[in-house]
């Protein structure tokens, strides 16, 4: 399904240079990817590579995972061929992982240049990234800030975490690296946004957003919401994570429904549902839940009422490829492409939901 651009949900995106990690194309005019982090031990080869394919499952475009030794680093040799899409390594301090985890195949390190030593040491890298095609990510973290910049501002502002990132930066240029894209995270939602919209304006390397560890399944994906929806709305992220204190799948799913919302993203089903109340002619809430969990791994892009009574379901179904509204005596009804279809029993009507949408998702050539 096409969506209509109305001139009221224009995103203007920031221009950017593009890069790529593996086959996946960052910045410029490549659609905003979503990516998460493993959180089984990297050394836990299998593990760690059921992780990565259970991500990828859900849609999944990138996965970083930690090298914070060399058993990890070395680790990732047996798990990046068994992974379906490009690994980011994830390294911080030790040049040496740098090297082992390009060797091992990753196709981005998660490094900040300052903080692995000499310019010898930060030569060694770059030369590793260059020989296997890796492209780099500077992290910059109002957590983790250079002690001399937390003297110079007395607490992380978006000031400092822009210094911070133009300090790894002109490392890696002085390098004749250019390759990389960069990220300022903060849990702090304000400081977060302050601090991307800043390095927007300070450069045109491509941009990946996040709100760091912003708290478990509820209070991280308001948090990631307020923070990622701000930004994305301003054109602003070229790739994204959402940090859950939850399984990685999650931030995946979360990550998807931010740019769902904001027309950036079309992936699976936009399932428009009310909170129904005494008026619904089937439970819900129930309905819903079972729904969601059996159409996840559907990938083409689909809208989907279900409400609970005609109060409103007339006019959603109006707008969706399958709409559904209660109606009395345990019968309701069904509209395709904003049509009256035929009536379904309660019974029938989880999986008959269900097999409409397969139905449809392979009509429209995928699943
Ligand atoms: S659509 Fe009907 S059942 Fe759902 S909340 Fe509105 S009035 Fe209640």
């Amino acid at each position: 399904m096409t969506y209509e651009i109305r001139p009221y949900r224009a995103i203007h995106r920031r221009k950017s240079r593009q890069i790529f990690v593996g086959n996946v194309a960052i910045g410029g005019d490549a659609p905003i990817s979503v990516q998460s982090m493993t959180n089984t031990p990297t050394t836990d080869v299998q593990a760690t590579i059921r992780q990565v394919n259970e991500c990828a499952e859900v849609g999944a475009e990138i996965m970083r995972i930690s090298a914070p030794d060399q058993e990890s680093s070395m680790a990732l040799a047996k798990i990046i061929p068994h992974c379906p899409l490009p690994i980011i390594a994830d390294i911080h301090f030790h040049y040496r992982r740098g090297i082992e985890a390009a060797q091992a195949g990753a196709k981005c390190l998660r490094i900040n240049p300052g903080n692995i030593g000499s310019n010898e040491k930060v030569k060694e890298v770059i030369k590793a990234a260059k020989d296997h095609g890796c492209s780099m990510r500077i992290g910059v973290n109002a957590g983790s800030l250079e002690t001399d910049l937390l003297a110079k501002y007395r607490t992380p502002t978006p000031e400092a975490l822009v210094e911070s990132a133009k300090r790894h930066m002109k490392i890696l240029e002085d390098n004749d690296f250019f390759n990389f894209k960069i990220s300022v995270k903060a849990s702090d939602v304000f400081l977060a946004v302050a601090s991307y919209k800043a390095l927007a304006e300070a450069c045109d390397y491509p941009l990946h957003i996040g709100i760091t560890e912003a708290g478990g399944f509820t209070a991280g994906t308001v948090k990631s919401a307020i923070g990622l929806g701000n930004l994305l709305w301003q054109g602003i992220g070229d790739t994204m994570r959402v940090s859950l204190s939850a399984d990685p799948k999650e931030e995946v799913k979360v990550a998807y429904q931010i740019l769902k919302s904001l027309g950036l993203r079309h992936r699976g089903v936009n399932l428009i549902s009310c909170p129904s109340c005494a008026r619904q002619g089937f439970d819900v809430i129930k309905t819903v839940e079972a729904v969601e969990k059996r159409i996840e791994h559907i990938k083409t892009p689909l809208t989907v009422s279900i409400l609970g009574c005609v109060v409103n379901g007339l006019g959603e179904a109006a707008h969706t490829q399958i709409g559904i509204t209660g109606g009395g005596s345990g019968r309701h009804n069904v509209y395709m492409d904003g049509k009256p279809h035929h009536k379904i029993t309660s019974e029938e009507l989880i999986d008959h939901i269900v097999e409409l949408i397969e139905k449809e998702a392979q009509k429209n050539g995928q699943n």
